[in-house]
């Protein structure tokens, strides 16, 4: 990408904070940095550790060897939960065949869990709204007996669903979501059943919450926002939905690299933000390709995270 201020009319870029690594990113990314200093390679990692191909290919690098199949990991060997959280049958595969599982499940997925058996426990009927194909629903569904729960995507699943109870009925959710379309799918689903309980409100992370409300605030004072982060990573995703739904063109890009030039045509004033599992030499990168070419920069904060961190698995 060879940017040039006065071809491109491009006068300033403007960060958003908080983006980037999220505490149980930062946990789980730890977690296998920790591990592969300590016993070296190879190290298994069952599923991406966190849904960033820069991360990814930088441990794979190091020895580290991703797996969907546990099956793919040899007797006895020690391997590591993503921080997306893992259905109940892994864990028991992983006992039968004896393997030494650490567990960098983000504390915040681990509560959901703890939830779905809880309320299933009880006799709840749960509705959980989250995405069919994410590693965190898969994880939470299995939890649950199949008569107990339903999915649901979008507010037409909503009035499609025919619960066996009218009672004790509960909604959980991914903890990656958009803001603003579970609150809409939530609205429906207590119009339709007035009995619904929300356990704690909701259970979208803070992290999500916090990178969705800092991209909506950029996004008024920007012409077009660019997200760092892979296009498996549900919360980058989001962020990219959350600004072009206030009417901002809006692209995901993994680095700076994939940008690409006339996109920022007619553009004065760039947003530049990150999913949470982006390490931030990615968006310092992109955005030294534009100071480079004397583009202003500046820094739109809305909430510290500073002080946020999860205690690292048992075994560290
Ligand atoms: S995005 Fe939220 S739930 Fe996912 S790892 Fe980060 S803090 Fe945990």
């Amino acid at each position: 990408m060879i940017m040039s201020k006065s071809r491109d009319g491009l006068e300033k870029i403007i960060v958003a904070k908080p983006r980037g690594f999220c505490a149980g990113v930062e946990r789980a990314v730890r977690t296998v940095d920790l591990l592969i200093e300590k016993y070296g390679p190879p190290l298994y990692v069952r599923h991406h550790i966190v849904h960033n191909d820069h991360v990814v290919k930088r441990f794979e690098k190091r020895g580290v060897i991703f797996v969907e199949d546990l099956n793919l990991v040899p007797d006895g060997a020690r391997v590591v939960f993503s921080a997306h959280g893992s259905p109940p049958s892994l864990y028991e595969l992983a006992r039968k065949r004896h393997l030494q599982v650490i567990d960098a499940t983000c504390p915040l997925v681990t509560k959901v869990h703890s939830e779905a058996k809880r309320f299933a426990a009880d006799g709840y009927f749960i509705f959980y709204v989250g995405h069919k194909n994410h590693p965190e629903t898969i994880g939470v569904l299995e939890e649950v007996v199949p008569t107990q729960v339903v999915l649901l995507e979008t507010i037409a699943d909503v009035w499609k669903i025919q619960p066996l109870q009218q009672e004790k009925l509960v909604v959980l959710n991914q903890t990656t979501l958009s803001v603003d379309d579970t609150k809409e799918i939530i609205e429906v689903l207590k119009d339709r059943f007035p009995n619904l309980i929300m356990p704690t409100g909701r259970d979208i992370c803070y992290a999500t919450q916090n990178r969705q409300d800092a991209v909506k605030a950029l996004a008024k004072v920007v012409d077009l926002v660019l997200v760092v982060g892979s296009p498996t990573s549900s919360n980058s995703n989001r962020l990219k939905e959350v600004a072009e739904k206030q009417g901002v063109k809006a692209y995901l890009v993994n680095n700076k690299r994939e940008i690409d030039t006339t996109w920022l045509k007619g553009v004065r004033v760039v947003g530049v933000t990150s999913g949470a599992s982006v390490p931030d030499e990615l968006v310092t990168a992109l955005v030294e390709s534009f100071t480079r070419v004397g583009v202003e920069v500046e820094e739109l904060k809305l909430v510290d995270e500073s002080r946020i961190h999860f205690m690292l698995p048992k075994e560290l």
